[in-house]
């Protein structure tokens, strides 16, 4: 993957940007995603953040190489910090992180006009935030890559309020039911069933596990339906 070509998860990413944003991406590596939306002239500013300083001497490194030097900013620092005032930024991306440390990077900051996150894991963890920081969903996608699915989630400010339901399987995703969606979910039945297999199995017997697991069956099998 280079700045001019994205895998299909960041390309999703990208799509989600609005046309003419001012970016920071938290977390940006190789600041492949800065750069391809330079690239496309859908930006002509970003901070690229990075917490490590391997990573953060790629994005220099992609960074000189386009010779973006003046229109991407690379930083060195830990989540938000990487944003100063005079950049002015309105559009935030963190992608490829896990949920909780998104939602922690989020805790930190002040807001921003746009929200686009890709937690890798415990999405209903960053929709909770979402609910809770009176942010709103405005669109999600899910895309398939390397026998992994991600889900992205983009929100600007304003109120909502999620059901455990839109939570777990997202208030757009579960209404679109893409394949991809839907293939998640039908790959996690079959992962709980089997755990269930293996609970009713065991000895001693775990009752309350074997309900537990047997209600988060019933619940996706509904969303199946
Ligand atoms: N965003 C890119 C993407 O989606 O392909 C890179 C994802 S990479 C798996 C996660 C990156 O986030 C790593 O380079 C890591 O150093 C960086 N990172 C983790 N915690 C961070 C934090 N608190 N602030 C800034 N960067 C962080």
């Amino acid at each position: 993957m280079y700045g001019h070509k994205l895998s299909q998860r960041l390309a999703a990413v990208a799509q989600m940007v609005p046309q003419g944003a001012r970016v920071a991406d938290i977390g940006s590596d190789h600041a492949y995603l800065p750069v391809n939306l330079l690239l496309n002239k859908k930006i002509d500013f970003a901070v690229a953040g990075e917490v490590a300083v391997g990573p953060m001497k790629n994005a220099a490194s992609e960074v000189n190489k386009q010779g973006f030097q003046d229109r991407i900013i690379v930083r060195l620092a830990d989540g938000l910090a990487a944003i100063e005032p005079i950049d002015a930024i309105d559009t935030v991306v963190i992608a490829g992180m896990g949920g909780i440390l998104i939602s922690k990077i989020l805790d930190a900051g002040p807001r921003f006009e746009t929200l686009i996150l890709q937690p890798n894991t415990d999405e209903a963890t960053v929709r909770e935030w979402l609910e809770q920081h009176a942010y709103q969903i405005v669109a999600e996608d899910i895309v398939a890559e390397d026998n992994h699915t991600y889900e992205l989630i983009k929100a600007i400010p304003g109120d909502m309020t999620l059901s455990a339901h839109d939570k777990q399987f997202g208030p757009y995703l579960s209404e679109i039911q893409s394949d991809v969606w839907r293939a998640k979910w039908e790959h996690e039945l079959d992962r709980k069933e089997k755990v269930l297999g293996f609970l009713q199995a065991a000895t001693p017997v775990h009752e309350d596990r074997i309900a537990e697991t047997q209600a988060e069956i019933a619940t996706i099998q509904e969303v199946l339906k």
